[in-house]
């Protein structure tokens, strides 16, 4: 993909936190919630981020918008005009504009949204409190962003209680739609919906994102999901990112034995689908523990002495233009991926 289209450049990102313990609260080691991680992310594109529940997803995109801190690393933010801007230590007013251009959609719509307020207030308040929108324009602006996300615009008095819990999740979404961003971090915006609204949501998703020149990066542990959905899909094993290429390639033929027991672990409704069955042995690793060389290699069914003792990098993987992968053995293992490209 063209440079010129970058959007955002991650680079060594890190979050770490403290765990302290004793009268001193001293610290004695650290939870490595997201622990060296770079990637691109270009204009237009759905970056889908996939893993098991404490990889590290959610503390990537709450790092990503500065709603925590990062530890180390950068977060460049390329601008419509070419200005360039680092989130990760960008000072609290030039962070405030930034966050204009990206937003969050949450997980659990039931708690996201204020029942206190409005659907005219939840939306409204963002144009409100940036100075985008008059008291008086307000009305007109959310009508418009309600319509957009396929909500009854006359319901714009009411409150969430009035709503289900996919309308609720539009609400949402209209939200983040206010403020006119780039980017939009959807965290598991799907998980709490039934299939069937599952599936409204995500065709929605995808009209807006056309609509608006809408970038996405969408977490879920739901692969059948991400593979509607994205365009390029990132691996993450431990607050690492362990594979990252494009949607149909990467389910068709991974290149890091992590991501094949992922998708060997998807069901399909079609048995004749359904490729070998990996049984992964032990629980994913503590973020708190060391663990020295490749991360995944107490539990990878390919793992060697080198394994043990050196960390892989993340790396051009062979064969396949931008995937990027970081196994040792990526170039001789011969990995099983689904049968049937995304129809
Ligand atoms: Fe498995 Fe070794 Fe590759 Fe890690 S580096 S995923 S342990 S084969």
């Amino acid at each position: 993909m063209a440079e010129s289209q970058k959007l955002l450049e991650i680079k060594n990102l890190k979050k770490y936190f403290p765990i302290r313990t004793g009268f001193f609260r001293r610290v004695h080691g650290y939870v490595r919630a997201v622990d060296d991680v770079s990637f691109d992310l270009y204009r237009g594109e759905t970056l889908g981020v996939v893993g098991e529940s404490g990889c590290g997803k959610t503390t990537l995109i709450k790092t990503i918008i500065r709603a925590i801190d990062p530890t180390e690393g950068s977060i460049v933010l390329h601008g419509k005009n070419g200005e360039t801007h680092d989130v990760a230590t960008a000072d609290k007013t030039t962070l405030r504009a930034l966050r204009r251009d990206i937003q969050m959609v949450f997980q659990d719509p039931h708690s996201s949204l204020d029942p206190r307020q409005t659907v005219r207030d939840i939306i409204g308040e963002p144009l409100y409190v940036n100075g985008i929108a008059k008291k008086n324009e307000i009305d007109e602006r959310v009508r418009e962003l309600m319509a957009a996300v396929g909500l009854d615009p006359g319901y714009l008095k009411r409150y969430p209680h009035a709503f289900s819990g996919g309308q609720r999740q539009r609400i949402g979404v209209a939200r983040a739609l206010s403020l006119n961003p780039e980017l939009i971090l959807a965290d598991e915006p799907t998980s709490a919906l039934d299939v069937s609204v599952q599936a409204q949501l995500l065709n929605l998703l995808s009209k807006l994102q056309k609509q608006f020149s809408l970038t996405y990066i969408f977490i879920s542990h739901d692969l059948t999901v991400v593979r509607h959905i994205s365009d390029r899909v990132a691996v993450m094993y431990v607050g690492k990112i362990v594979e990252v290429g494009s949607t149909d390639e990467l389910f068709i033929a991974p290149q890091h034995p992590y991501t094949e027991a992922l998708l060997a672990a998807v069901p399909y409704a079609d048995r004749s689908l359904k490729t070998k069955r990996i049984v992964l042995s032990g629980d994913v690793a503590s973020p708190s523990a060391v663990i020295p060389g490749c991360k995944f290699h107490p539990r990878c069914p390919y793992a060697q002495e080198r394994c043990r003792v050196e960390v892989p990098e993340l790396r051009a993987a062979p064969g396949v233009d931008g995937r990027i992968v970081a196994c040792h053995r990526a170039e001789e293992l011969s990995l099983a991926g689904v049968k049937v490209p995304v129809g």
